[in-house]
């Protein structure tokens, strides 16, 4: 056990399961106890009052954080989230799991996250362009290309990370892509930066199936939230050939054992905002769809979804974790004692895609070329598959489970570079 007590200021549950995932990994490597700390807790935190006018006039006050955990293995890296339960403790998590993250698929990064107390779709497009324009502009000193690089979250979007490069940019005084990623390619984004996330998430999915001998084509698959990750990746699942039978989004979820119209559903969403008019399937509640009986079960929505309540009763072979955190650590620690054959791909392995185009997109804006779209996909699989096969090689040598396994070479390779680098002063 790390000795110094986490900070009351990042205090959450969240942040807990993310603090004790890190112990008992720490522990199973014998990380020594000069690095625990360091490498534990986040380097720096910043909260941010956000002052922006209303439509009507009035000015109203959010409450926004970016923590950095970890800069010693390069520029800090990770999305900002706009969401009504966003807290510090929240994102200190988030920007944790990055750390484990980056290190995992060999970035050279380290992690970050950030986040606003806001509920997106209650305010009017100009209104959020000025939300994403006051955090970036308060963030300026604190974040560009080579210290800490943001990026799309849940509830933010391209659209708003080309408010944020400009308002970036307009402080230096010109074009500056590389300090956010997942930006509009006018921009200077990449292709395929958009649906990097779910399609990595889909190409992960295929070989850990086929290591089950299913064929895609004989798999169901349920997805739980339907915004850029889980959208994406049952678009890439269904061109695979798997049936989505089960999608659901914060409006409610819809079952239908012929497959859901994938597409349908996504120009739904894109026309509509959210999945409430869609009419391809029979409702169904977010505990159905979670323990539907299926091949693959993807959680692509919001952390701690899977609970000891619920833990017990997944019918699935696979459970592909898109979203980042959403089996409690109860509950994990259930299904690896009673659910030996359930494969679990786990969350720093299973969404890795998105910061990995992301490191693409960096890299194309540093150097000023640009990739193709099938130039972009190729790497990130290659990637990808770089880094299971590594978690495979930690599993089997020392009989960890898949995300110990995972979390375990990302938090080496950060204690690595900080025992590398040494103590300043
Ligand atoms: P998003 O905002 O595009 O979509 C989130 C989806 O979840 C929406 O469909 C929303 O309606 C749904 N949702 C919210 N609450 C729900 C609930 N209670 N029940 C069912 N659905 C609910 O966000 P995103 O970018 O797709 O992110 C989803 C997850 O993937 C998050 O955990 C995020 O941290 C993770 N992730 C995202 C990226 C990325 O590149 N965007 C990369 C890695 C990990």
């Amino acid at each position: 056990m790390s000795k110094l007590p986490s900070s009351p200021i990042y205090s959450s549950d969240v942040y807990l399961m993310a603090c004790k995932q890190f112990d008992r990994a720490a522990d199973a490597i014998n990380l020594p106890e000069t690095i625990r700390d360091r490498t534990k807790h986040p380097r720096r935190a910043v909260v941010l009052s956000l002052p922006i006018q209303r439509d009507d006039g009035t000015v109203q006050v959010f409450e926004g954080y970016r923590v950095q955990h970890n800069l010693s293995n390069g520029p800090a890296k990770g999305g900002v989230r706009f969401h009504p339960e966003v807290s510090l403790g929240e994102v200190a998590a988030l920007a944790m799991w990055m750390s484990w993250k980056t290190a995992l698929v060999g970035l050279p990064y380290g992690g970050a996250k950030g986040g606003v107390i806001v509920d997106p779709s209650r305010l009017s497009e100009r209104e959020l362009e000025r939300l994403a324009r006051r955090y970036m502009q308060e963030l300026v000193p604190f974040v560009g290309p080579h210290v800490d690089v943001p990026a799309p979250d849940v509830g933010t979007n391209e659209r708003m990370m080309g408010w944020m490069v400009d308002t970036w940019s307009n402080h230096r005084g010109r074009l500056e892509p590389a300090a956010v990623t997942g930006k509009p390619l006018a921009l200077g984004g990449s292709q395929g930066r958009r649906e990097a996330t779910g399609a990595g998430v889909a190409y992960l999915v295929s070989r850990y199936l086929e290591d089950l001998g299913v064929p895609p084509s004989e798999a169901t698959v349920a997805i739980q939230g339907f915004g850029n990750v889980g959208g994406e990746a049952a678009r890439a699942l269904a061109r695979r050939g798997a049936k989505i039978v089960a999608i659901s989004d914060h409006t409610g979820g819809y079952f239908n054992a012929r497959g859901i119209d994938v597409e349908k559903a996504l120009a739904c969403v894109a026309t509509t905002r959210d999945l409430r008019a869609f009419d391809g399937g029979d409702a169904l509640s977010n505990e159905q769809l979670l323990t539907l009986e299926c091949t693959v079960l993807i959680p692509a929505a919001l952390e701690r979804v899977i609970t000891p309540e619920i833990a017990p009763r997944l019918r699935c072979r696979l459970l592909a974790e898109a979203a980042n955190g959403p089996t409690t650590f109860a509950a994990d620690r259930w299904l690896e004692e009673n659910r030996p054959d359930l494969e679990i791909i786990p969350d720093v392995l299973c969404n890795a895609g998105g910061v990995i185009v992301s490191y693409f997109e960096w890299i194309q804006n540093l150097e000023n070329y640009y990739w193709t779209r099938d130039e972009v996909l190729e790497k990130l699989f290659l990637q990808l598959e770089r880094a299971r096969e590594a978690v495979e090689r930690q599993r089997s040598r020392y009989k960890f489970t898949r995300r110990l396994a995972a979390q375990t070479l990302g938090i080496q390779r950060v204690a690595d570079a900080k025992m590398a680098r040494g103590l300043y002063p």
